[in-house]
């Protein structure tokens, strides 16, 4: 209903976005701040931007989203806010105690020109900052880029502020994590715990934004990468950076700043991209890949074998974040499925140069990234020729209602469903989640649209 107003015509736009399909620079930042153990994310700007970020991922993670910000006033917004984030700073470390502040900007204080070097020195001179404690940042004009652009960014901070390069190299692989879920990343590390290679993941989410309800608030959970362990980053033998564009800045500052040689391989989402991650973990981890992960990978192929007649040939329009919809496409090809309609808001050219090769075999599919692709004009694509079904972020509920289309939630943010922070998608195991929620959603759909007499019992 929504949205049935919606044209199939579309009109050449040069500067109009229409439901982008991204959100803004420093909810990235804030994210993977919270992958650094005691850490507080802080938004150099005014409140209301952080009270935007704040709400975004609380709507999404449904936990206690704690952020501070440098609250600006008009004064700030004329003057400039390094009065407000000394300040922040000094208050920040004796009221709410962290071990960390991961300072992020915004548009205002990017127009202004905020310094955040010489802020955070004339903070550390003032003996703002206590003896242990570390204040780190970054920039993130939400004006350009994109909340991947912003998580990359507070990422290469982590790498620019902690890794340290000693004599003792490690034998162990640093896995930097590109955007995802906690599950996502859970599953990630029980791979790497069964095959027994030993391995650092940062950012790490994982008991941060999944924790158990245990009757008693944490400020801090028990999760995160710790400092310490970012130290040692610099003195791992190798480094796997999990999404080109959010870990490949990290990745660069790491080997420029310690000489710790990368690769980057896709996020492990759906069978091929997992076999890469498997591979490339247990080459530069030298640990074999064991029966029980080979299992896995045989129950997927099993799953997609016995339903093979409802994945062939579905059309599929898909939104959101380019280290997720590369490898999710490439699933979706692999299973003989159509992914006809891609759009991503984050700009960067490897999303259209990977889906040009990912989906060469299908001469009908149309694919745009940046800041013009939008929810919109893929709408609008639906319109001119149908789909089967849409894969993408909460977002996407309007169109899949008024084209009574089935959906599957994937994404950020999912505002709508739960299990999102439960089931991961990560890997064979979370390639075999997602394949189900693929086919119930069809299942779904079939039961209720079929005519009575057409309405099987067994599917
Ligand atoms: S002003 Fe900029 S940083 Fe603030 S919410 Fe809007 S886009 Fe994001």
């Amino acid at each position: 209903m929504l949205l049935k107003h919606t044209t199939a015509k579309e009109i050449d736009r040069k500067a109009l976005t229409i439901n982008p399909a991204k959100t803004c620079q420093p909810i990235g930042a804030m994210y993977a701040a919270f992958g650094i153990h005691g850490c507080l994310p802080h938004s150099h700007g005014s409140q209301g931007c952080c009270s935007y970020h704040r709400s975004a991922l609380t709507r999404h993670f449904k936990e206690p989203i704690v952020a501070s910000t440098s609250s600006f006033s008009e004064g700030s917004s004329v003057f400039g806010g390094s009065a407000n984030l000394v300040q922040s700073i000094e208050t920040i470390f004796s009221v709410y105690e962290p071990e960390v502040i991961a300072v992020h900007t915004t548009c205002l204080s990017e127009t202004i020109g905020d310094d955040l070097t010489q802020i955070v020195s004339k903070a550390a001179e003032e003996g703002k900052i206590p003896e242990g404690k570390q204040v780190i940042y970054c920039n993130t004009p939400s004006y350009v880029g994109s909340h991947i652009t912003g998580y990359a960014n507070q990422v290469a901070a982590m790498v620019k502020f902690f890794s340290t390069a000693t004599l003792k190299k490690r034998n162990v692989v640093n896995l930097v994590a590109g955007w995802m879920e906690p599950s996502d990343m859970r599953e990630i590390k029980r791979i790497a715990s069964v095959m027994e290679a030993r391995t650092l993941m940062f950012p790490d989410m994982t008991d941060v934004l999944d924790t158990p309800l245990t009757g008693k608030y944490e400020m801090y959970p028990k999760g995160g990468c710790t400092t310490e362990e970012l130290k040692t980053t610099g003195d791992s033998k190798f480094t796997i950076g999990l999404g080109e564009y959010s870990t490949n800045t990290a990745c660069v500052a790491l080997d420029n700043k310690c000489k710790v040689k990368f690769e980057i391989t896709d996020i492990p989402i759906g069978l091929k991209a997992t076999d890469r991650f498997v591979t490339a973990l247990s080459r530069h981890a030298n640990v074999p890949v064991p029966e029980s992960i080979s299992a896995e990978r045989g129950r997927l192929i099993d799953l997609i074998a016995d339903n093979q007649k409802y994945f062939y040939g579905k059309r599929v329009a898909l939104w959101g974040d380019p280290d997720t919809l590369i490898p999710l496409c490439e699933f979706l090809v692999s299973m003989d499925m159509r992914p006809v309609y891609v759009v991503s808001g984050t700009p960067g050219k490897p999303f259209e140069e990977r889906l040009k090769v990912i989906l060469k075999d299908i001469p009908e599919a149309k694919f745009k990234g940046g800041e013009l692709a939008d929810m919109f004009q893929m709408h609008q694509w639906i319109k001119q020729e149908g789909v089967d079904l849409l894969i993408g972020n909460t977002y996407g509920k309007y169109i899949a209602r008024d084209e009574d289309l089935p959906f599957v939630r994937y994404g950020f943010p999912i505002a709508d469903r739960p299990g999102h922070n439960f089931f991961p998608k990560t890997g064979y195991v979370g390639a075999t989640n997602l394949a189900i929620q693929i086919l119930n959603a069809f299942m779904d759909h079939m039961d209720r649209t079929s005519p009575d007499e057409k309405v099987e019992f067994q599917l």
